[in-house]
């Protein structure tokens, strides 16, 4: 779809699976279940929607990408752990829509998460992480970067080092603090509760809108604000940053990305009058 100067699809980097009570945390099962079926692992099934982006501006060409999916890195014991879809996806995807990693000029990241972050580094033929995308800057939250070196036990699990290391011992690596415009029309900004230093990406152009909500509202049967994950630190902060997130789109044509929604990756949201809150699948 057209932003604009922008076209923007959504790009897979692959599914896993998480364990469904971890995803929907105080939410109990009997209802959680109807919306999100479990395997017999109690796994629900998890996309990395990534986005892609393109388009012209002063004369200059951009390829962007949004988060990068798990890649390739882990072992075999650690895909099995999550059911990874397999290796090469990311790539295999973008070279169908006829993108090599070398032509990605920048990739915003939300977070640092082997799941949001995994695919920006990629082993070469002496099993050392090297830059994925060896021609792009990539962005992040100074906050999270920050906590991602000296992280919390909680989630420790989720920052491996060797996602970003490299990116920064080749320079490649910027910081933001806070709300950003990265490009005109292309802005990230803070969403602190499932971490501090999860941002939002913001694309406006041609008089549409859409908000890339990352791990805020990873899938859109989490489109209730109370509805937060097992995974999320601050639920407190979490729930107040949906609120405000919804109050925004709910009945607008904003149009939602669910990073990690492998049937709604994309909707608009509408509200009842009972404040319940839906999704209206929308095609990007
Ligand atoms: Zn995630």
């Amino acid at each position: 779809m057209q932003f604009g100067p922008w076209d923007v699809q959504i790009v897979s980097g692959g599914t896993f699976r998480l364990d469904g009570g971890a995803m929907f945390g105080t939410v109990p099962k009997v209802v959680w279940q109807k919306l999100y079926p479990a395997d017999e692992d109690n796994q629900i099934l998890m996309a990395t929607n990534c986005l892609l982006i393109r388009g012209e501006v002063d004369g200059k060409r951009h390829v962007i990408l949004v988060d990068n999916g798990n890649g390739d890195k882990e072992s075999d014991d650690f895909m099995a752990r999550f059911k990874f879809e397999g290796r090469g996806i990311l790539d295999a995807n973008l070279a169908r829509q006829d993108v090599k990693p070398e032509d990605i000029t920048l990739c915003i990241l939300t977070h640092l998460h082997f799941d949001h972050a995994g695919g920006s580094t990629r082993l070469d033929g002496t099993g050392r992480a090297v830059p994925s995308f060896p021609n792009a800057r990539y962005v992040v939250q100074a906050r999270d970067l920050a906590d991602a070196k000296r992280p919390h036990l909680r989630v420790k699990a989720s920052y491996l080092s060797w996602n970003w290391e490299a990116l920064e011992a080749a320079g490649l690596l910027d910081t933001v603090e806070g709300s950003a415009e990265l490009l005109p029309g292309i802005s990230v900004r803070p969403a602190p509760g499932h971490i501090a230093g999860l941002q939002n990406i913001v694309v406006q152009g041609g008089g549409r809108k859409l908000v890339y909500l990352a791990d805020l509202i990873p899938t859109a049967r989490h489109i209730q604000p109370a509805w937060c994950m097992g995974y999320d630190l601050d639920v407190i902060t979490c729930v107040a940053e949906r609120e405000k997130v919804l109050a925004e789109v709910a009945g607008t044509p904003t149009l939602c990305v669910f990073e990690h929604d492998p049937e709604i990756p994309c909707g608009t949201v509408s509200r009842d009058a009972k404040g319940k809150y839906a999704v209206v699948p929308v095609p990007l």
